[in-house]
């Protein structure tokens, strides 16, 4: 039974997830590269660590969720990184979202010293990550799964169970292709909507029922009409998104037209200085190129 767990990397994702692993009960030590954060989990009961290797040595198992495939580089491979510190029957998962190339990197590296290791991204953002409402894909040894399953569910509302190492980080590619297209849709829509001089509100209520509907298009559209960009999944992490699945959809010789669009618009907002906003702020781009804001006024 998995009763120590080192969580590194204390950010949007990160921080929801640790708390609820300290609510669950368990022992956890935390570790992030800016310290400040850690201070929270201290008053909660957390053991904090200086660096990735102390935060492990010893542990059941080890999680982490970091920005991307650089960051993981440096927080496992660097020096005093987790594998300076990791050794034979520990377990680790990177719950970040990477190339499936990376997670089997790590894999590879982690069983040299004998560990073993899950990719296990996850969906939801930072509410589903607060209320341990993630929805959560593993991949790697079942026997494995199965051990840190109980420990995933205290922060998901469903883990799905992927196969070998790496699948999983495809899937959070696969997921997160169509959650671009969906927010390029809904920036286009409602840009077209605003030129055409709709009423947003009614449009909104339009958008809520019908058989297109989706919840990331209802939260999103509505913090658009209010101007709320505040981040819970970062501008410039989807832009980085885009990138990795450009990168490994070309990999594996599929097609993804739209994406490439998408991933135009996405890297216009960010370079006209809204990567920290939220992701949606992709809107941005396009109303600079339309001449309007979208927001919630009746236009007629
Ligand atoms: P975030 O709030 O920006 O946090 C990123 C974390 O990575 C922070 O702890 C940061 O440390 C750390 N980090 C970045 N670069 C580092 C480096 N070079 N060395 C050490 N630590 C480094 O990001 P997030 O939203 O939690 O996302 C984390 C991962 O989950 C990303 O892969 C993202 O794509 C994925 N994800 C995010 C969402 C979402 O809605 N936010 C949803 C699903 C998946 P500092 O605090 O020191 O900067």
């Amino acid at each position: 039974m998995i009763k120590t767990i080192a969580y590194l990397g204390l950010g949007t994702m990160g921080s929801g997830m640790a708390s609820n692993l300290l609510k669950a009960g368990h022992e956890v030590t935390v570790w992030n590269r800016n310290s400040e954060k850690c201070e929270r989990f201290r008053r909660k009961g957390a053991h904090v660590a200086d660096t990735p290797a102390g935060a492990v040595r010893g542990v059941d198992l080890v999680m982490y969720s970091l920005s991307n495939d650089q960051a993981v580089e440096e927080v496992v491979f660097g020096a005093k990184g987790i594998l300076s510190g990791i050794n034979e029957g520990q377990i680790a998962i990177d719950m970040s979202t990477v190339l499936p190339a990376t997670s089997l990197r790590e894999q590879e590296a982690y069983a040299k010293r004998g560990v073993d290791f899950l990719d296990a991204p996850v969906f939801g953002s930072k509410d589903e990550s607060a209320n341990a409402k993630l929805w959560i894909m593993a991949a790697g040894n079942k026997a494995i799964f199965e051990k840190v399953k109980p420990v995933l569910e205290h922060l998901a509302q469903t883990v799905h169970y992927f196969g070998k190492n790496g699948n999983a980080a495809a899937m959070k590619l696969v997921g997160n292709l169509i959650v671009a297209l969906e927010m390029e849709a809904l920036a286009e829509g409602l840009v077209l909507a605003t030129k055409a001089g709709l009423d947003l509100n009614t449009v909104m209520e339009v958008v809520k029922v019908a058989d297109f509907r989706s919840p990331l298009l209802v939260s999103n559209g509505q913090n658009i009409l209010k101007r709320d960009f505040s981040p819970s999944f970062a501008l410039k992490l989807m832009l980085k998104d885009a990138g990795l699945i450009e990168k490994f959809a070309e990999s594996v010789e599929s097609p993804i037209p739209a994406l490439c669009v998408a991933g135009k618009n996405l890297a216009s907002a960010v370079a006209l200085g809204f990567g920290e906003e939220n992701a949606s702020a992709l809107i941005k781009a396009l109303e600079k190129e339309a001449g309007v804001e979208v927001k919630a006024i009746s236009a007629s």
